[in-house]
């Protein structure tokens, strides 16, 4: 893949990210719509997102852990019962909730995901396939364009989407 020099120092201040992924929030959307009708290189946008991912020290941040719901598939469920030694419907009990939108999701506290100690993930070897693929820009299920959807959402609090976004803008010369 080919390697590419990033066009500006990172913005990694989370309250700055914050203001300005809520002020960039529409013009996101556009973007994203923008790139819907555009053939462009998506592997040249995924080796942008991989250089800005590996720039990113997520273990300083933990923002997305505090921020958003985790989804868990059953095979989820398993593997992270199996690593805390736990019966599966033990797991169910305790780590999970039934929420109506989102099907199956880790519960939560004060401090966000129940999994979450100080920046770091108490399960890292065994975290759900979504944690691993997150923020779901350089790998996920389907296209590129089609995992755009959240990217508006996840400006705001993840720093690896919100400078990725910015590196697109300025590679595919989108007008805002
Ligand atoms: S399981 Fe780990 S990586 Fe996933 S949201 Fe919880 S703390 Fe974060
Ligand atoms: S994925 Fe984004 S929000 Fe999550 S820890 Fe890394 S930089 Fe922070």
């Amino acid at each position: 893949m080919e390697v590419r020099v990033l066009t500006k120092q990172l913005t990694t201040d989370l309250v700055q990210i914050q203001r300005a992924g809520e002020k960039q929030r529409s013009e996101n959307q556009r973007f994203r719509q923008w790139l819907r009708r555009r053939n462009f290189a998506e592997q040249r946008l995924k080796a942008i997102a991989q250089e800005v991912e590996e720039a990113v020290d997520c273990t300083a941040c933990g923002n997305c852990c505090r921020v958003a719901t985790t989804q868990i598939s059953e095979r989820d469920a398993e593997r992270l019962a199996r690593y805390l030694g736990m019966r599966l419907a033990e797991f169910l009990r305790d780590y999970t909730v039934e929420s109506a939108e989102e099907g199956r999701i880790l519960k939560r506290n004060e401090n966000g995901c129940v999994f979450l100690e100080g920046n770091t993930c108490s399960v890292y070897d065994a975290r759900p396939n979504t944690c691993e693929l997150f923020p779901h820009m350089v790998k996920g299920n389907g296209s590129l364009v089609s995992r755009m959807w959240h990217m508006p959402d996840r400006a705001v609090y993840c720093p690896i989407v919100f400078n990725t976004l910015a590196e697109w803008k300025r590679e595919t010369g989108f007008e805002k």
